[in-house]
């Protein structure tokens, strides 16, 4: 839109002695004031509008000239970009519950390589499309785990989902017979991690090993991912209704790979027991 008219005018009367305006603000007219709002409206540059006039009285106070004030505006607009991002890249994520690596024990399983964690916990193997396993039973942190490394990787802004092996083939079934299978594939070829946990708990159809090795078909080198399963992988073929499967995904997943062997006593388990004991004694 072109400015024209008083209001062209006082603008760049404005622009020119910020000060001035600043000082001016309030008796002056408010067509600038309006067309500002509605310019910063349209960039989309929320922080801009809600601190321009706090800022400006900063800055006056300070002695800060025009471009330090409007590189502290364009600054700040930044940092609240970024956080938007993240915010919505957890949602996005869908994570059934929020963990982080600071709450988890090391201690309780040493067998863990803390040091193979922390490197993962900077996200770099999600720019690289790398994969990471988690292997173990029930209760020793595997989707804790999994879960941290999520939040780490929407940290970043980098888009995750998070999702579980049987909730997963139940979607994607389920697109299908909505005739929207293609493109729930796009989404999920299309996140940069996508943390599928619990596979092997529930053995899958044939239908839904094929759908599930197609998505780690579509995303082999393209995407990263996190499996957890609670099977040592010559387990993995009475998840997988045919062992021909379980080889071909097998194949793919472990290409670039890290895995984390994670072989304790279930750490709820552990809990109870020495709740219990401390109540007994
Ligand atoms: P898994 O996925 O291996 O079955 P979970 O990650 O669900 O295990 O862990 C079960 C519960 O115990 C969760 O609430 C998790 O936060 C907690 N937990 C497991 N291991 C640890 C640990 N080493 N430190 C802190 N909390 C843990
Ligand atoms: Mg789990």
């Amino acid at each position: 839109m072109l400015l024209s008219g008083h209001a062209a005018v006082d603008i760049r009367r404005a622009i020119g002695d910020p000060v001035a305006f600043w000082h001016e603000a309030p008796g002056m007219s408010e067509a600038p004031r309006i067309l500002l709002d509605h310019h910063l409206k349209s960039l989309k540059l929320p922080t801009f509008l809600r601190e321009y006039d706090k800022q400006a009285r900063i800055c006056v106070g300070d002695g800060i000239d025009h471009v330090g004030y409007l590189a502290r505006l364009t600054e700040l607009e930044m940092i609240d970009r970024e956080r938007r991002l993240v915010e919505r890249r957890i949602k996005q994520a869908r994570f059934p519950t929020v963990k982080q690596l600071e709450s988890f024990d090391f201690k309780a399983i040493p067998g863990l390589n803390k040091m193979l964690v922390l490197e993962l916990a900077r996200s770099e193997y999600v720019f690289r499309r790398e994969n990471v396993i988690l292997l173990g039973p029930s209760g020793v942190g595997k989707t804790h785990i999994a879960l941290a490394l999520g939040l780490a990787a929407c940290q970043k802004g980098l888009s995750v989902r998070f999702v579980t092996a049987s909730q997963m083939v139940h979607e994607l079934i389920e697109a299908r017979d909505e005739k929207r299978l293609l493109r729930l594939q796009a989404q999920l070829a299309k996140v940069s991690l996508l943390i599928v946990d619990e596979l092997g708990y529930v053995p899958l159809s044939q239908t839904g090993s094929e759908l599930l090795f197609e998505v780690f078909s579509q995303r082999y080198e393209r995407g990263a991912s996190i499996l957890t399963s609670n099977l040592p992988f010559q387990e993995w073929t009475s998840v997988f209704a045919s062992e021909r499967l379980t080889g071909a995904l097998l194949d793919r997943i472990t290409h670039h790979v890290h895995i984390l062997e994670m072989n304790a006593e279930s750490y709820r388990l552990r809990q109870s027991r020495s709740r219990q004991r401390a109540k007994a004694g």
